[in-house]
């Protein structure tokens, strides 16, 4: 049993869903199939969500155009006949719902989940139909009936026990008469059957979520690159494939913001030790990346990922000195008002930290002046550079400071992991930090059982 996901590019069009179903026939083996929304979908509904209040014109506007073009695809697919009643009823309902929410003026996170899921239900519609027309033994799944999570709108948590028991007994028993399953990413429900999400780029983990609970032999994560590359080739052309990363590097590289993989993909396969893969669905003779449950190579970096729209706080308190009790005090404030804190060093009277969501800010601050002072910096980006080489080579923090020489750095923070040194700099610099840092690790003579060039 495997699990494939394809994302939003790999879906984006009729030559791109033929090609997605062509792959799933090739591989030839029971599988699951977890499709994101067509590329841009979710973003427009995002637009959506955003404008419903104010502007409802707009908004059902840009629902038309998401009619149109889920119908050209449905066309170029040969399946309007089969499939328009369902897609003109869906957004019947969804235009009905886009004018009620204006009136009421007010769009709650369950209303935002139920919008946001449009994407992934027509997605999932369209494409399972034109897999069972061209031949694949094939049945869909709404994902809201087997992944189950709590109502924590829009960032669902996943209850993993009753989703692994929904899965074995009412999945597994469908591979009797079907070879391949296909189910929509990023959409989750409560016990209730309430749809829910699961995050933004949130099909990744929908995917790691189903194969930890069918025990599948292999993870494979289908995008628009060759796999995990030494950074993001948005911003350096020439970077490189990574071919082997560790379960704990994929993680952290995820984590502190490399988009190819949603940070919590990987959890649910460590625990059932899967093989995960990235893989390009538009080149299917490249190898991509796999990751795996063992050390890859001790002795490199593997990458460097970074975040923007990062707020530095300082918190400084002579209380601090000698005294206990005053970390936990602080890290209260933020657990309250529901703030993740990504780095944090700190000094004898003082402590650093980040945060990336800013939504509480001014509260926390306003907490936190209570009992200390209180210096916040807006517009910085994390720089992260990843790999167990760091653990285990001397003189990799000497290149990476000296070739930063010239940039102002806020704050420094080595993870416990000792796999993963992060700064942060001036979201202005950061273009700049990144070339250099790429330049200075990865533009050498790299060790081939690890990184490849890509052909372009
Ligand atoms: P999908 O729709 O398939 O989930 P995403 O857009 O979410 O695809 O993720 C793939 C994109 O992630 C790539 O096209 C690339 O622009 C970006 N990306 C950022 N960092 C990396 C990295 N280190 N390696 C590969 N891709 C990266
Ligand atoms: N369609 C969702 C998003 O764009 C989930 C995903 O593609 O992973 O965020
Ligand atoms: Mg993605």
């Amino acid at each position: 049993m495997i699990v494939m996901k394809f994302g939003g590019t790999s879906v984006k069009n009729a030559e791109a869903i033929r090609n997605v179903i062509n792959i799933a026939k090739n591989r030839n083996t029971k599988s699951v199939v977890v499709v994101s929304a067509f590329a841009t979908v979710t973003n427009s509904l995002v637009k959506i969500i955003d404008s419903l209040k104010n502007d409802v014109n707009f908004a059902l506007e840009e629902i038309n155009k998401l009619q149109i073009l889920h119908q050209n695809v449905a066309n170029d697919l040969d399946i309007s006949s089969e499939v328009n009643e369902f897609i003109s009823l869906e957004f019947e309902r969804f235009k009905m719902l886009a004018t009620a929410i204006n009136i009421i003026g007010e769009v709650s996170n369950k209303s935002k989940d139920l919008i946001l899921s449009y994407g992934e239900r027509l997605s999932l519609k369209i494409i399972s139909i034109y897999a069972k027309n061209s031949g694949l033994n094939s049945k869909f799944v709404n994902s809201s009936e087997i992944i189950i999570t709590d109502d924590s709108f829009t960032e669902a948590e996943v209850d993993f026990e009753a989703t692994e028991t929904v899965i074995k007994f009412k999945v597994l028993p469908i591979f009797n008469d079907f070879d391949v399953l296909i189910c929509g990413g990023f959409i989750a429900g409560t016990i209730d059957g309430i749809i829910t999400t699961l995050g933004r780029g949130g099909s990744d983990y929908s995917a790691g979520i189903i194969a930890a609970a069918l025990e599948a032999e292999l993870l494979d994560i289908y995008t628009d690159v060759d796999g995990i590359l030494t950074t993001d080739p948005n911003l350096i052309k020439n970077a490189k494939l990574i071919k082997k990363l560790s379960y704990i590097e994929a993680s952290e590289l995820a984590y502190f913001g490399a988009k190819v993989l949603h940070p919590k993909t990987i959890f649910p396969a460590v625990k059932k030790n899967i093989e995960v893969r990235v893989l390009n669905s538009f080149n299917p003779h490249c190898d991509g990346t796999r990751i795996i449950g063992i050390k890859t190579n001790q002795n490199a970096l593997k990458a460097i990922a970074f975040r923007k729209g990062i707020t530095v706080i300082n918190i400084t308190s002579n209380r601090m000195l000698g005294a206990y009790g005053f970390l936990s005090k602080v890290f209260e404030v933020f657990k309250k008002h529901e703030t993740s804190v990504d780095l944090v060093s700190t000094s004898e009277v003082s402590v650093s930290l980040t945060i990336d969501n800013k939504f509480n800010a001014d509260k926390i601050i306003q907490e936190l002046s209570e009992f200390s002072s209180i210096e916040f910096f807006d517009n910085k980006a994390i720089i992260s550079v990843i790999g167990e080489g760091i653990r285990n080579t001397s003189g990799i923090s000497a290149r990476f400071f000296g070739i930063l020489k010239d940039i102002n750095i806020y704050m420094v923070s080595m993870g416990a992991s000792e796999i993963n040194l992060s700064i942060v700099v001036d979201e202005d610099n950061l273009k700049n930090a990144v070339v250099l840092l790429h330049d200075e690790f990865f533009s050498n003579e790299l060790d081939s059982s690890i990184f490849e060039e890509i052909k372009r």
